[in-house]
């Protein structure tokens, strides 16, 4: 399950794009009252949140981890490519953990539950900080050759994992030089790295991680699951349908996660447009009859 250890540079590095980002997003507040956030800096966040969390939604989670739809070369990196551009890691370690968490979901060998400590309040303190960010601390590394061995043998999505780090410095820096150019001010570039690149990361990252610690401890749980997953609604359009957590534990591939009348997931519809485009087949739409066997 498990294979070798974080090198000490590694460990570093998720360290500071943990917490540096999280430094920025806790000096925002202050910042944004009365200077320093312009209408640029609004729109180039918004535009490279939505990007980089469609790149982990579409992406890294329903496509490359669960096979929810089948995507064309070009689709496929850069799907790969924007997900990278979320901070959270290579594509190959992001899906090998995941595909863990799911086998093992809630129980001994999920890299990230927050039931893994007891049930008193302060075991499930401990269960939230080590789902929501402590477990990225941890020094093992999940067995890639196990749980991804598909993406291993992919020489293209081998090439973008490779090129992990120069995707990080283009997700910093391109906010910063975008904001430079339409502004034609280095002032308009430090503050749109500060909100577009900064903030913004900081920002995807607590909703991402969210889904791993919140979205298995509160919610709705309509439908049968081995797990502790739950549907939390207040996340799901900052998590772009991923909140829809019960549902998706409930049945993994399915390319929709808000499966249910009125659950928002703007994932789903962007894979509804990728398929009207003819660049994503073989989609994996909800089955009325396979959800209601599932329901509670
Ligand atoms: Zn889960
Ligand atoms: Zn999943």
């Amino acid at each position: 399950m498990l294979a070798g250890e974080k090198s000490p540079l590694q460990m570093l590095l998720v360290k500071l794009f943990a917490v540096v980002p999280l430094l920025a997003l806790a000096a925002a507040v202050p910042f944004a009252w009365g200077w320093g956030l312009g209408w640029v800096d609004v729109g180039l966040a918004v535009f490279f949140y939505t990007l980089t969390c469609l790149g982990v939604t579409v992406g890294f989670h329903r496509y490359f981890t669960h096979g929810a739809f089948k995507a064309r070369r070009g689709l496929r990196i850069t799907l790969a490519a924007i997900g990278s551009m979320a901070m959270q890691g290579p594509v190959i370690g992001w899906v090998a953990d995941h595909r863990r968490h799911h086998a093992y979901a809630d129980k001994e060998g999920d890299p990230h539950s927050p039931w893994l400590y007891g049930t008193s309040a302060a075991a499930l303190a401990k269960g939230f900080w080590h789902a929501h960010m402590g477990w990225m601390f941890d020094r093992e590394q999940t067995n890639a050759k196990r749980f991804a061995p598909d993406l291993l043998a992919d020489a293209d999505i081998r090439r973008v994992d490779r090129l992990f780090a120069w995707l990080t410095v283009l997700t910093l820096v391109a906010p910063a030089v975008l904001g430079g150019l339409i502004t034609m001010s280095l002032w308009g570039a430090l503050t749109a790295f500060f909100w577009a690149s900064l903030v913004r990361v900081a920002v995807l990252h607590h909703v991402t991680w969210s889904v791993n610690s919140i979205c298995h401890m509160i919610g709705e749980r309509p439908f049968e699951a081995r797990d502790k997953s739950a549907n939390f609604w207040p996340l799901a359009i900052a998590s772009m349908g991923e909140s829809w957590h019960n549902s998706h534990h409930a049945d993994p591939t399915c390319a929709r996660h808000g499966v249910q009348k009125g659950q928002i997931d703007v994932s789903a519809r962007v894979i509804w447009a990728l398929e009207k485009f003819g660049w994503a087949s073989n989609v994996r739409w909800p089955n009325a009859e396979r959800l209601s066997r599932k329901l509670k």
